[in-house]
C-alpha cells in the first residue's frame, strides 16, 4: 500500500510524526507492508516552524518539498496533482489547513482515496477559513478517523455515514510520548529561567485574532496584568503584526510578558507541564493543556473541542481583556477527566483499521 502524507504546517508535523512512528512499528512487525513518502507543500517554512519537528520527532524527511507558502489552495493542488497521480494509493491528509484542502483536491482530481486524520471537528464559525477546509475535505474522505464522540456526531449531522472510526487522538498520543521525553532532556525552564509553577504559558497566532489589531492589543493589556510572568513564543504571523504596530509594540514590551521565539515540540510540552494555566487560541494547545492538567483560558470564541469547556478545563473568553483577567483570577482545577481523547494508542488503532480496509 503507497501512501502519500500530504502535510505543510507546524500541527501537522506533530500528527504525522506520531503516525509515522506507528507505521514503522506496523512494518517491523506484519507482512502488510505500508510505504509512506511524505510531500511537504511548504507552507510553513521557518527552522523554528518546520525541521525542527522533522529533526527531534523523526519525521521521515519529505520525498517532495514544494514552495507554497505563499500560494492559494488551488495553486498548492495544481502542484500536488502529478505527484499523487503516480506514486499513491492513498491520501493522508490531517487537520484544517490550506495543505489539507489543497490535498483533498488534489485527491478528489486523481481519484485516490482520502485518509483524514482528526475528521468530524467544527467550531461552527463559517468566517474561520480551517472551518471551510475541514468540511470539505470530510465531503471528500473515505476514511474518517474522528478524535471525539462530538466529532462522529458532526460528521452523521452532514450526512456522511460510512467510513467513520472514533480512535481518539493522535495528539494525545504525541504529547504522552514526547512529555516522557522532555522530563529527561528539555532544559527549557532553565534556560529561560523559570520556576516550575511560577509562570503562564501563552500562544497567539489565529487568523481571527490577528487580523485584527485591537483583539491582540485586548489580549496584551490583559497579559500585562496578570501576577506571574507570561512566556509568549510568538508564531511569526502574530511577530509581523505585532511588529508593524508601534501600539502593539509597547504593550507587548510590558515587564512580565517574555517574547521569544517558538519553540520545539518536547520544549513546548515541558513549558506547557509546567505552567499554572495556558491562554491560547490554538485549537491544539487547548487540549494539551488538558493533557497535562493544566487549567487553559482560550481567547477565542468558540471552540471544536468541547469536552474541555463541559468539564471545567477550559474557558471561553474571546479577545477581551476584562474577561481574560477575570478567567484567570476563577481559576480552578476540576477533578473531571475527559476519556475519549483515548490511552495513547489512537495512532496504532488508525494503522489496524487503515489495513483491514485497504486490503
Ligand atoms: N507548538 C510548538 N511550539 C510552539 C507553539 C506551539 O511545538 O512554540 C505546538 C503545540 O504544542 C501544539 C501545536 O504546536 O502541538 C499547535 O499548533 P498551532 O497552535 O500552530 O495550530 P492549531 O493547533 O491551532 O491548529
Amino acid at each position: 500500500m503507497r501512501i502519500i502524507t500530504i502535510i505543510g504546517a507546524r500541527p501537522q508535523f506533530i500528527k504525522a510524526a506520531i503516525v509515522s512512528y506507528a507505521i514503522r512499528q506496523h512494518n517491523a512487525q506484519s507482512s502488510i507492508q505500508i510505504e509512506e513518502r511524505i510531500l511537504h507543500t511548504g507552507q510553513h517554512y521557518d527552522y523554528n516552524m518546520s525541521q525542527v519537528f522533522f529533526d527531534q520527532m523523526q519525521i521521515p524527511a519529505p520525498t517532495w518539498h514544494l514552495a507554497c507558502n505563499d500560494q492559494t489552495v488551488e495553486q498548492m493542488r495544481d502542484a500536488i496533482v502529478p505527484i499523487i497521480d503516480q506514486h499513491a494509493d492513498y491520501i493522508l491528509l490531517y487537520g484544517d489547513t490550506n495543505s489539507t484542502l489543497a490535498g483533498a483536491l488534489a485527491a478528489t482530481q486523481c481519484n485516490i482515496p482520502i485518509i483524514h486524520i482528526e475528521a468530524g471537528l467544527r467550531s461552527f464559525n463559517p468566517q474561520m477559513a480551517e472551518e471551510h477546509n475541514r468540511i470539505e475535505t470530510d465531503k471528500r474522505s473515505t476514511l474518517l478517523f474522528c478524535p471525539t464522540y462530538t466529532a462522529v456526531a458532526n460528521l452523521q449531522r452532514e450526512g456522511i455515514t460510512k467510513g467513520i472510526y472514533m480512535v481518539g487522538d493522535v495528539m494525545y498520543d504525541a504529547s504522552l510520548l514526547f512529555t516522557e521525553q522532555a522530563s529527561k532532556t528539555s532544559d527549557i525552564l532553565s534556560r529561560l529561567n523559570l520556576t516550575p509553577r511560577q509562570y503562564l504559558l501563552a500562544t497567539i497566532h489565529r487568523a481571527e485574532t490577528t487580523c485584527d489589531a485591537e483583539k491582540v492589543a485586548n489580549i496584551l493589556r490583559a497579559f500585562a496584568q496578570m501576577p506571574y510572568p507570561i512566556i509568549l513564543p510568538l508564531h511569526p504571523r502574530t511577530r509581523k503584526v505585532v511588529a508593524a504596530s508601534e501600539v502593539l509594540t509597547d504593550l507587548a514590551h510590558a515587564d512580565n510578558i517574555h517574547i521569544i521565539e517558538s519553540v520545539s515540540y518536547v520544549d513546548m510540552q515541558w513549558l506547557e507541564e509546567q505552567a499554572i494555566c495556558i491562554l491560547t487560541d490554538s485549537g491544539g494547545v487547548q487540549k494539551e493543556a488538558y493533557f497535562h492538567r493544566v487549567p487553559c483560558i482560550t481567547m477565542r470564541e468558540e471552540t471544536e473541542w468541547v469536552e474541555t469547556i463541559e468539564t471545567g478545563w477550559n474557558t471561553l473568553v474571546g479577545a477581551d481583556t476584562q474577561k481574560i483577567v477575570s478567567a484567570f483570577q476563577n481559576l480552578s482545577i476540576p477533578s473531571t477527566i475527559i476519556t475519549e481523547y483515548g490511552d495513547g494508542k489512537a495512532s496504532t488503532k488508525i494503522i489496524k483499521i487503515l489495513c483491514q480496509n485497504a486490503y
